[in-house]
């Protein structure tokens, strides 16, 4: 991808080094965005599971939630993973009393849908936008994506039939962790939006 072009890790809260790491092995300019200041340096954000309450908050309270639902809007490509989900998600179910979310993909999520942390799982997820091999999918107290609005694209699915990835324009969201068992396909196409984009 082009070399001048500088993205972010929303990074109040959650495995913000992870996603740093991934994104610098792809060859990308990484910064980490606290305040309005830093997100508009960047062409493309990406959203670190952790806990989307806390980041809820905290967006608040730094005074990134306008920038970053104006840069949404706007069409900045966006990579949420697990509580980032959440946070590009339009509606939150099981949310805590006054979440709020980013929002700009059409679709519920349920939060903590597969329970607590001691029940996570890993699996093997055919993907088919992504190719081969399998993508193997770490989950760690994630959502699930509990309807897929028109506007948006379900990409995975667990054999039940559950919706763990989707996609709308440049936002990608999905309820598991790449960043933590070395797939990097999900940040590469996140990187060839934002490179497509600028
Ligand atoms: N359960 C967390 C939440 O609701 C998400 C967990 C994760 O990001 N690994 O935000």
């Amino acid at each position: 991808m082009a070399g001048n072009t500088t993205v972010g890790v929303l990074a109040l809260q959650g495995d913000v080094r992870e996603h740093e790491r991934v994104l610098h092995d792809l060859g990308a300019d990484v910064v980490r965005v606290r305040r309005p200041e830093e997100l508009a340096q960047v062409s493309g954000l990406v959203i670190p599971g952790g806990e989307s309450t806390v980041i809820d908050k905290l967006s608040r309270l730094f005074g990134l939630q306008h920038p970053i639902r104006d840069a949404i809007r706007e069409g900045m490509p966006v990579l949420g993973t697990c509580a980032g989900l959440i946070m590009l998600a339009d509606t939150v179910v099981d949310a805590i009393d006054g979440q709020q979310s980013f929002g700009g993909l059409d679709v519920i999520v349920r939060r903590n849908a597969f329970g607590r942390q001691v029940e996570s799982f890993e699996a093997e997820l055919d993907v088919s936008a992504l190719g081969t091999p399998n993508v193997r999918a770490a989950f760690i107290r994630g959502p699930v994506i509990e309807h897929v609005g028109v506007g948006a694209t379900a990409l995975a699915s667990l054999n039940d039939g559950r919706v763990v990835a989707v996609e709308q324009g440049g936002l990608l969201g999905i309820s598991f962790h790449p960043e933590i068992t070395g797939e990097t396909r999900f940040h590469r196409r996140f990187l060839d939006r934002v490179a497509a984009r600028v």
